[in-house]
């Protein structure tokens, strides 16, 4: 129930921690982050508070500075580390944080066996990396080249269009490790924009520390985060031009 997502030039982890504390009072039930670090995935999740997670840390840092993290109300799967999130797709190439749900998850997640995809968690958010990950690799297989958006941001593009329900989501993945992408559809998620990074969030305190210029995404809105700026679309792919707005301190 409280997202965070980072890109820049500072190590990713921190800074997802430090998001995840002022959201902590969104979920208790577990909390992790992944990032991207030499084209791999890279992840630590905790049942029970964000101590845990923090505790867990100390021991082994995550290394990026690109990342994605949660704190969870569980919806769907009990409140157990496997069912934490970010969430993997089964080649462990695309991670994925959500709140909300996924009404059509078990339609998906059918529809996803029957192409072999195999699934260790109980959540309705397990379908969307695998879903991303499939997409990618048709579009790659059929030679899909989109000089519009970037191949990540088609892919997730495409399966927001099959998920029912309000959600939020971001998405990260192995072989895009300078974009970030986030959709939302009744949840709420907003863009802060840094010098040369950029942050999202379920809410503004997680990234109030670092900036006060923030854009809200609206129902139907997705974003691209790079070090280089942050592109908004509409599901149906129609650019928006977006201008950051400044937060006081009080607000
Ligand atoms: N439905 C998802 C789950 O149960 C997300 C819940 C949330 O918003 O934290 O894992």
């Amino acid at each position: 129930c409280g997202i965070v997502g980072y890109i820049g030039t500072q190590t990713a982890s921190g800074i997802l921690l430090e998001g995840l504390r002022k959201l902590e009072y969104r979920g208790y039930d577990s909390a992790g982050i992944a990032t991207v670090w030499e084209g791999k995935l890279h992840r630590v999740r905790a049942k029970g508070k964000l101590f845990n997670l923090q505790s867990k840390l100390e021991g082994e840092e995550l290394p990026g500075f690109v990342g994605i993290g949660h704190t969870r109300w569980a919806t769907h799967g009990k409140p157990e580390e496997h069912n934490a999130h970010p969430h993997f797709d089964m080649t462990g190439q695309v991670a994925v944080v959500q709140n909300g749900i996924i009404e059509n998850y078990r339609e998906l997640r059918e529809e996803l066996r029957q192409r072999g995809y195999e699934f260790v968690t109980e959540t309705d958010t397990e379908v969307i990396p695998n879903l991303v990950a499939e997409c990618l690799q048709t579009m790659r297989q059929n030679g899909e080249v989109d000089s519009l958006y970037s191949p990540l941001t088609e892919a997730v593009r495409r399966v927001v269009q099959q998920l029912e329900g309000a959600f939020a989501i971001v998405v990260l993945a192995a072989d895009y490790a300078d974009e970030i992408v986030v959709a939302r559809q009744q949840a709420p998620l907003v863009l802060g924009f840094g010098q040369g990074e950029f942050f999202c969030a379920s809410d503004v305190p997680a990234i109030l520390p670092y900036t006060h210029a923030v854009v809200p995404l609206e129902n139907g809105e997705m974003a691209t985060l790079s070090p280089l700026g942050v592109e908004v679309y509409t599901f149906a792919g129609d650019r928006l031009k977006k201008h950051p707005h400044r937060l006081t301190s009080t607000s």
